[in-house]
């Protein structure tokens, strides 16, 4: 099968270089032309504009930073230089807004749209072990579902369109806001003279497990492999949090959802993108915490 790929970074590479190793011909674009030379050594097809990407491709793939980059690129010639009833598969982290309006734009064109973002991180786009997330009609599923598992290792159809997102923004506000409370949880422990390793021998066979602590628990020692024993490299990097939690705060906004920790867990992550945590894993959360309670900010200016 022919495929275009665009937005060829950090997720769009390794994804789109697993579609190679499986036999289809991946036609790439991106803007960066270092992220160009990276896939044209993955053996990706890298064509000279998306538009000629997509000509005579069966499938678009996009991969890009935000909703706006999204539509703009669907606007932009991406639809127009499609063949009739091609599939658009957007697996970039979009509001749910925009998945939508992103489908209709590509239905009103003659083509089927899905929305199917991703978890898993660049190690997971990496290994082909990415979970999907999809909103899609039954048939698009179907025809889109044994491409997504060829990048991913789990592939669930949450609903119609925009449901994929959904789920997505759903699950990083759980993420955001466990990530938070467990760190909120060791600072409180240090306090009291508890060492890490007891709260977590505890909590992670106790009702506060969960994967903030089990798998990127945001201390180092525990869990050897997550981002706190490497000086909290990302990982998930702050800035993203700060972004999907963004995305969270309209959806609650634009449907009335009474979510008070979910919308201070977004301005929490905000704040420490802004403040120095932007390219830091976003379990680095724990040291602003830290500096908060031992009478520091992050600067090193006393608070009062
Ligand atoms: P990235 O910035 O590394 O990659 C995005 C790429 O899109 C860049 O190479 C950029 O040059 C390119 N691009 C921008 N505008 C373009 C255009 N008009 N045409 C062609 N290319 C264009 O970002 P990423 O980490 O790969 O993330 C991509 C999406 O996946 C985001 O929506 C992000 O929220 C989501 N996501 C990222 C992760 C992660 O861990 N990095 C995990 C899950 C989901």
């Amino acid at each position: 099968m022919r495929i275009a790929f665009i937005g060829l970074g950090n997720m769009g590479g390794p994804m789109a270089k697993n579609l190679v190793i499986a036999g289809h011909e991946v036609a790439g674009f991106d803007v960066v032309p270092a992220a160009l030379e990276h896939a044209r050594a993955n053996g990706v097809l890298v064509a000279d504009t998306a538009a000629a990407a997509v000509a005579d491709s069966e499938v678009v793939i996009t991969m890009l930073p935000t909703g706006r980059h999204v539509l703009d690129a669907y606007a932009d010639g991406l639809i127009a230089a499609a063949s009739p009833n091609t599939l658009f598969i957007d697996s970039s982290t979009i509001d749910v807004a925009d998945a939508r309006s992103a489908r209709d734009l590509v239905v009103a064109a003659g083509h089927r749209g899905i929305d199917a973002p991703v978890s898993g991180g660049v190690g997971g786009a990496e290994a082909g072990t990415l979970t999907f997330m999809v909103g899609a009609a039954d048939d698009d599923f179907g025809a889109a579902e044994p491409l997504l598992s060829i990048m991913g290792g789990r592939v669930v159809q949450c609903g119609a369109s925009g449901a994929g997102q959904a789920a997505k923004v759903c699950n990083n506000m759980i993420l955001g806001v466990s990530m938070i409370a467990v760190s909120e949880a060791f600072v409180l422990g240090e306090k009291l003279g508890l060492t890490n390793r007891a709260l977590f021998d505890v909590a992670s066979a106790a009702s506060g497990q969960c994967w903030a602590l089990t798998t990127n628990c945001p201390v180092p020692g525990p869990v050897p492999t997550s981002p706190a024993n490497r000086d909290y490299q990302p990982g998930f990097a702050g800035a993203l949090m700060a972004k999907d939690l963004g995305l969270a705060l309209n959806a609650l906004e634009s449907t009335g959802t009474a979510a008070e920790l979910g919308t201070l867990a977004a301005s929490i992550y905000r704040r420490f993108a802004d403040e120095g945590g932007a390219g830091q894993d976003f379990s680095a959360i724990i040291n602003t915490i830290r500096a908060a309670s031992n009478g520091t900010r992050t600067d090193g200016t006393v608070t009062a």
